[in-house]
């Protein structure tokens, strides 16, 4: 910790990693960051935060941050350095020059839970107006796009269901595929007090995770489930629910589809789903899904909370419908401490999914087929927009292979570190004619660049997040944009370099603009935020100081709709030559590709990625604590060392992905979730066998 003397001043701001959105307040010297604290009255944290928060901010004057815009005509060539006119007026000349040449659809951009709500805004906007077609993305396409397609199917609604207060009245806790003790810390404190009150905690997870054994609150099962069969373990949760009487008839009767309903419980009731019969799938012990499925449905209220390791799969979006299947039966849904909440990984996933940054949905999560939200949209921009889907991110790599899409804005996305298969997206970006970066640092993704705008850090920002919980909070200028220019002006004038007129003199005009159009934002303004501290959407005349829990007398798409979760079996399965199944997951001093966490003077951050293996697999391998291991997938290899542990099953082995050197992605592939693409970080069956050095 650095000592930087007394504060002067301070202004509140949000917290840029997890998705709690904890706020804190910068105290300054000047214009100097001498510490940030914890803010007492902040909604979301309550004056609690983790070691990220607190002290890994220093990133934002680091000295590798980029400060002038580059230019290069080839990514053999050295970067130039050139004005923000310049700089600009290139990008939006071959941009120009490749939908002339291409198509308008050969362009398309990506956008960032790095970014806030307005910058996001702006982005889907200026892919839309600007160059006139749907192709935008967010990163959210890779960690919770299955979270949006499920939640959205069975209660209507993209989203969490309740604040995080409500776990303070919950009863039992399924925590399912997430570790909130490294990955969402603050939230982590929350439960584990209610669990010292005597709540009790189901841990579906193939690692135990620190819940599992953490002193005064262990948990009360553990269901140890092999990667890749999570909608196994669900359905069979459900048989136990459904064929002991336990679903709550009236809440069904009442609140639900009755003929899906039905569907659903004669195929939950098949002996093939019991939890015998998946045993040997899921591998966990019948007596304990039993147990677990009981103690869920009659133990008072109860609550899921669940993270990446249920959306990261092939079947994410099933086993998110699974999960809101489970609420609706047992009536855990609509009241404080019950419901189904998705653990947001990053600051403001959810609002930039919240903002339209999807190819098939305009902000609001309205489908861009639907001519009535479409007009009023063209109405208020002046443009024509396109009624059929764009193109999502795994798709816009495929497209530049095959030579049909040739450019790409990225705004405060490091894809080549971030996404699946890194040979891959190597390869995709390679074969584009231009890639326009938008970023702090010259990341993974700028080797393959040709423009380089300088982005700004969350200490440079003005806007708004929204964390896990739907709440939008400020974010306050703390310091000028160190480059000269804000993200969101960045893009206007981008914008209106190619023609299409973007102008706003403040942030809070584009919230203006969002309230105007996007009808769950429609009570939302700076003040409002301002005076209240933060609010949770939807924000509206029927809910003018937003809503803290969803679906009370009815669910968003009136009544709640059960689907049919069948079990069907990863490609990502063990094999004579990948006998083992790797996965994935966070430490609580590292933050995703290590951009930021990785770029402090505290010594907690320098730290590997290790990998974690059953004492078992390691003896078979002759492999000893500290090794270095190779491990092999179809799609690569990388090297790790070694920690042997029981945390993992015999079969299953584990890393975290926040070093490039170790590069994760590199042997992760391409497989996807059926409904979102999605990738399947969380099962990739591997080979592993020691080496003689990294
Ligand atoms: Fe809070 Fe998450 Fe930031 Fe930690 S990383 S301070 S828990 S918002």
């Amino acid at each position: 910790i650095i000592d930087m003397g007394q504060a002067e001043h301070s202004i509140l701001t949000t917290c840029a990693y997890c998705g709690v959105g904890c706020t804190f307040k910068a105290e300054m010297k000047g214009d100097q960051v001498v510490r940030m604290v914890p803010w007492k009255d902040g909604q979301a944290n309550r004056g609690h935060s983790c070691v990220k928060g607190r002290f890994a901010w220093s990133y934002a004057t680091h000295a590798d941050r980029i400060l002038k815009p580059m230019i290069r005509s080839k990514i053999t060539d050295p970067w130039r350095e050139v004005s923000w006119e310049e700089a600009i007026g290139y990008a939006a000349s071959e941009i120009k020059r490749i939908q002339a040449k291409y198509g308008r659809d050969s362009v398309g951009g990506i956008t960032s839970s790095r970014c806030t709500n307005e910058e996001t805004w702006l982005v889907q906007k200026l892919v839309r107006a600007a160059f006139g077609t749907n192709n935008v993305d967010t990163c959210g396409r890779v960690c919770h796009s299955p979270t949006g397609y499920g939640l959205k199917t069975t209660i209507g609604e993209s989203a969490g269901t309740q604040a995080f207060d409500s776990v303070m009245f919950t009863d039992v806790v399924i925590l399912l595929g997430a570790n909130p003790s490294a990955a969402h810390p603050v939230f982590a404190s929350r439960l584990k007090r209610r669990l010292r009150e005597g709540a009790k905690l189901i841990v579906i997870d193939p690692r135990a995770t620190e819940l599992v054994n953490a002193p005064h609150v262990k948990a009360d099962y553990h269901l140890p489930v092999r990667p890749g069969t999570n909608a196994a373990i669900l359905t069979a949760l459900a048989h136990v629910i459904a064929t002991e009487g336990l679903i709550d008839e009236a809440f069904v009767a009442a609140r639900c589809e009755l003929k899906a309903f039905e569907e659903w419980r004669d195929f939950v009731s098949l002996p093939e789903n019991s939890p015998e019969a998946t045993q040997s799938i899921t591998g966990v012990r019948a007596e304990d899904v039993r147990g677990a499925a009981r103690l869920y449905a009659t133990g008072g209220n109860g609550s899921i909370y669940y993270g990446l390791g249920v959306t990261e799969h092939s079947q994410g979006s099933t086993a998110v419908m699974a999960i809101a299947n489970l609420a609706m039966a047992t009536g855990n849904i609509g009241r404080e401490g019950v419901g189904v909440n998705p653990l947001r990984g990053q600051n403001n996933v959810q609002g930039s999914c919240d903002m339209g940054s999807f190819p098939h949905e305009l902000p609001g999560y309205r489908h861009v087929s639907n001519d009535a939200v479409r007009h009023e949209f063209e109405q208020d921009w002046g443009v024509s927009i396109q009624s059929e889907p764009g193109l999502r991110i795994p798709n816009m790599f495929d497209a530049a292979i095959d030579g049909t899409f040739k450019a790409l804005y990225c705004q405060g996305e490091d894809i080549v570190q971030s996404d699946p298969n890194t040979q891959h997206v190597a390869h995709a970006l390679e074969s584009m004619e231009c890639i326009i970066i938008q970023d702090m640092f010259l990341n993974e993704t700028a080797k393959y660049a040709h423009v380089f705008l300088p982005g700004s850090s969350f200490l440079e920002k003005d806007g708004t997040f929204t964390n896990g919980e739907r709440r939008v909070g400020r974010v306050r200028t703390v310091m000028a944009p160190k480059g000269g220019m804000a993200d969101w002006e960045v893009t206007c004038a981008l914008s209106n370099a190619l023609g299409y007129p973007m102008h706003y003199g403040h942030p809070s005009e584009i919230m203006e603009e969002i309230a105007r159009l996007t009808p769950t934002f429609a009570g939302v303004t700076f003040k409002k935020i301002d005076e209240l501290g933060s609010l949770q959407w939807p924000c509206n005349a029927d809910a003018p100081d937003g809503t803290p829990v969803m679906h009370v007398d009815e669910f968003v798409r009136g009544k709640g709709k059960f689907m049919i979760t069948k079990y069907v079996p990863s490609d990502e399965r063990s094999t004579r030559k990948f006998p083992l199944l790797l996965t994935t997951g966070r430490i609580l001093s590292q933050y995703n590709a290590g951009t930021q966490t990785r770029r402090t003077p505290n010594v907690l951050w320098h730290a590997e990625d290790v990998l974690e293996i059953h004492p078992a697999d390691a003896e078979d391998r002759g492999i000893k604590e500290g090794d270095w291991v190779a491990i092999q997938s179809r799609a690569g290899e990388t090297v790790l060392r070694a920690t042997i542990t029981e945390r993992v099953q015999p079969g299953v082995v584990y890393t975290t992905f926040h070093f490039p050197e170790s590069g994760a992605n590199v042997v992760t592939t391409d497989s996807t979730d059926w409904a979102t693409d999605c990738p399947e970080y969380k099962v990739t069956a591997v080979q592993a066998r020691k080496v003689t050095q990294a």
